[in-house]
């Protein structure tokens, strides 16, 4: 594993009486695409917020267990300090600041972090090369963009603070099958451009198409995990996830 690896160790996490996470354990490697699995319920953006220092925002804690990044500690540190190290989440729900325009969303997440102008510059050019929709939107207020561009403007934002680890949370959610595919094509590019990517996702097949290595989380712990390939050939992720066992009965019916 290379230095700037994300390793979690026994993390424990919860709201109030409310356990989420027990005992989680993964390693998430430089420069790869990993997913994390699981239904609804299971702790996927919970393990996320813990990564993401974000918690405290929902009413959460993490209890215990460790997160290191790049060989230091990310427990414990308030979410600016998390962007600061270089590791940046697009929450669940296209959380975009709808009264803002498309341009001050994106300067917006630029905030988070510290550089000079010419580095600004380019991590806005790349948001422009990879979404030019949110170039030709730049004066539109972000509330009138179509789902799917809200999608790319969340995205947009979070790239604007130079992740090296991008945290993506359910990207595809409520989106039309090929707007899905045409922003797991840019997770897969932006991915190739040197960034890292942990990706959650209920959608299995398409996160297993992305991913290198995944982990599948049940009701708060590690179910299973392995290598995507592994992970797609296995049957108990083939009938709960890829639904492969219930087309089968359904051509047997
Ligand atoms: P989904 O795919 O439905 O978003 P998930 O895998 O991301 O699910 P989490 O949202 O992390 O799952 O939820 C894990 C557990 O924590 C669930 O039991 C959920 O009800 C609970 N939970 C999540 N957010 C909160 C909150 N803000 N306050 C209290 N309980 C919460």
């Amino acid at each position: 594993m290379g230095a700037a690896d994300l390793r979690v160790r026994g993390l424990n996490a919860g709201y109030g009486p409310v356990r989420a996470l027990t005992d989680v354990s993964l390693d998430v490697p430089d420069g790869a695409v990993t997913a994390v699995l699981g239904g609804n319920g299971a702790g996927k953006s919970t393990l996320l917020r813990a990564l993401s220092g974000t918690l405290r925002f929902h009413g959460g804690a993490v209890t215990g267990g460790t997160v290191e990044y790049d060989g230091a500690r990310l427990d414990g540190r308030p979410a600016a300090s998390v962007v600061a190290a270089g590791v940046v989440q697009v929450p669940e729900g296209r959380q975009v600041f709808a009264r803002m325009t498309v341009a001050d969303n994106l300067r917006a997440g630029a905030l988070g972090r510290r550089g000079d102008r010419a580095a600004q510059q380019a991590a806005r050019n790349r948001v422009h090369e990879l979404f030019p929709v949110l170039a030709d939107r730049a004066q539109q207020r972000a509330g009138l963009l179509s789902g799917g561009e809200q999608q790319m403007l969340a995205m947009g934002r979070a790239l604007m603070a130079r992740p090296r680890l991008l945290l993506l949370d359910e990207p595809s959610l409520g989106l039309a099958p090929m707007m899905a595919a045409r922003i797991a094509e840019t997770v897969r590019e932006i991915n190739t451009q040197g960034t890292t990517v942990l990706l959650v996702e209920q959608n299995a097949s398409l996160a297993l198409r992305l991913a290198s290595h995944a982990v599948v989380l049940e009701t708060g712990e590690v179910a299973l995990s392995g290598t995507a390939e592994e992970l797609s050939a296995s049957d108990e992720v083939r009938r709960r996830y890829l639904g492969v066992a219930d087309e089968e009965a359904a051509a047997d019916a």
